[in-house]
């Protein structure tokens, strides 16, 4: 793999974790900053529910993405990155630009998709 590629793939990588990180930071201040009991009325109430609901989904995405960026730098650290999962070929590099955490190049991509859709 050129190692241009590889090093604009971590620096995409590095970025993306960071702004995760920076961003879970944020929910989790959002989430302990609003005491209960400053919503008295019942819709007031059900609406701060929702929310909470909300943030934990957006929490539960950010974190798996987040691994997948970890995972991801780990491969270019142990020089398996841009290896396919599903058929042990090589990845696209303009794949792998666009999106750095991809494991597997796009035939076998696609016939996961279509597994997943049966
Ligand atoms: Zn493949």
């Amino acid at each position: 793999m050129d190692r241009r590629v590889l090093e604009k793939c971590r620096e995409q990588l590095q970025r993306q974790m960071d702004e995760l990180l920076a961003g879970a930071g944020k929910t989790v201040s959002d989430m302990t900053g609003v005491p209960e009991e400053n919503f008295p009325d019942p819709t007031d109430r059900a609406l701060l529910e929702s929310n909470r609901n909300f943030t934990l989904r957006i929490r539960d995405r950010e974190r798996k993405l987040l691994a997948k960026v970890r995972e991801a730098i780990k491969r270019i650290d142990s020089g398996s990155f841009g290896d396919c999962e599903g058929c042990g070929g090589v990845i696209e590099e303009k794949r792998l630009i666009a999106r750095p955490m991809t494991t597997m190049c796009i035939d076998c991509k696609t016939v996961a998709e279509e597994e997943e859709q049966k």
